[in-house]
């Protein structure tokens, strides 16, 4: 059954990066979702790639709900940026049948959006809200009654004659999506039966959905060439994609679309200065600063970015987590350090 999802309305979150980066994990103008990465997403649980434990249990819950003729239990999908959290939303409708749609926490400021939402959902459809820890607490209280009864109060006049009338909601699924579970408030967090994390993927994972992207875009990438990709994305199959396209067009430009191969794909992503393990000219500029200037830390977030002329909180969200991630930087009490593997990549020796 063909599912449509609704219009994909996600403003752009709380970031201050004034240059977008090849390796961003979030969603990038240049990804136009409806046209480049649609055509890339998995539609069905098993063209999801990896993220297995996550995958078992989903099936499990939507084999049950199938055969009860029932909506799936609210869920909440958690992890950072770009790892198809979307996906597995679209996935899920798919193979219940039902339609999701799509919107994000930042486009429900008024209640009158939330309430067009609830009100013209169908029975067992699905309404995935991206970034959900920023729904306004009007909104949250509008989602809490609707979640656990389906019921939607509405307040109907103003002043003294306000009254309050409830509307019954036919069942539905609401698919939260969030790369801070922390920032969740606890009663949002509790209306959910399934919590769900999604981890980074692994190499092998990493160059089945490569070699996936290149046959739906017709392109002959060798294995060799699928790998290093797969080893510069940092984990995240969005970031897969977007290294992918950026090969294609250098592969198209020197008329090479026989073969796409390792040193193709070297030079490409050395053309977008992506070097071996996915990092870019941000992160080796923070890492060559700490080194240079401070002897490899501790150096405080704050000090960080103003010696970097950047944003502390695009430094904690944007720049900092896959450093964190593959170990090459240290968050201590006292604050940043480079670690020996860091200084090894950078060509330092380690820290005597
Ligand atoms: P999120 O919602 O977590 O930010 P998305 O679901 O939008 O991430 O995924 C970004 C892109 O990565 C998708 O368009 C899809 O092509 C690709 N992708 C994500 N997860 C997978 C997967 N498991 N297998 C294959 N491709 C994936």
């Amino acid at each position: 059954m063909a599912i449509v999802s609704s219009s994909i309305d996600r403003p752009d979150s709380n970031r201050s990066t004034s240059k977008s980066r090849v390796v961003d994990a979030e969603l990038l103008p240049d990804d136009a979702i409806t046209s480049r990465e649609e055509g890339l997403r998995p539609k069905r649980l098993d063209e999801f790639v990896g993220q297995a434990p996550l995958k078992q249990v989903l099936g499990i819950a939507v084999k049950a709900a199938k055969g009860r003729r029932e909506a799936l239990d609210h869920l909440l999908l958690y992890g950072p940026p770009g790892l198809g959290k979307t996906t597995m939303a679209l996935v899920l409708a798919e193979e219940l049948g039902v339609k999701c749609r799509i919107t994000s926490a930042p486009a429900l400021e008024r209640p009158r959006d939330i309430i067009g939402l609830l009100v013209n959902l169908k029975p067992r459809e699905l309404l995935f809200v991206d970034e959900i820890h920023r729904l306004s607490s009007i909104a949250q209280e509008l989602l809490y009654p609707a979640m656990e009864d389906l019921r939607l109060d509405l307040t109907v006049g103003k002043g003294s004659t306000a009254r309050t009338r409830a509307l019954e909601l036919p069942p539905f699924t609401l698919v939260g999506a969030t790369t801070r579970a922390g920032a969740l408030s606890s009663p949002m967090r509790d209306r959910f039966g399934l919590t769900e994390r999604l981890d980074f993927y692994n190499l092998p994972d990493l160059q089945a959905i490569v070699r996936r992207s290149a046959g739906i875009l017709l392109l002959p990438l060798t294995n060799d060439g699928c790998l290093e990709i797969a080893r510069r994305c940092r984990g995240t199959p969005r970031i897969a994609n977007r290294l992918l396209r950026r090969v294609r067009d250098f592969a198209t430009v020197r008329g090479e679309l026989d073969e796409i191969d390792v040193l193709i794909v070297d030079e490409a992503l050395t053309l977008h200065r992506v070097d071996h393990r996915g990092l870019d000219e941000s992160d080796r500029r923070l890492m060559e600063l700490l080194l240079s200037s401070y002897g490899g830390g501790p150096v405080g977030l704050e000090t960080l970015a103003a010696a970097l002329g950047e944003d502390p909180a695009t430094l904690e969200s944007l720049i900092e987590p896959f450093l964190l991630q593959i170990g090459f930087l240290k968050r201590t009490p006292r604050g940043r350090v480079v670690t020996d593997a860091g200084r090894a990549h950078l060509g330092r020796q380690a820290r005597l």
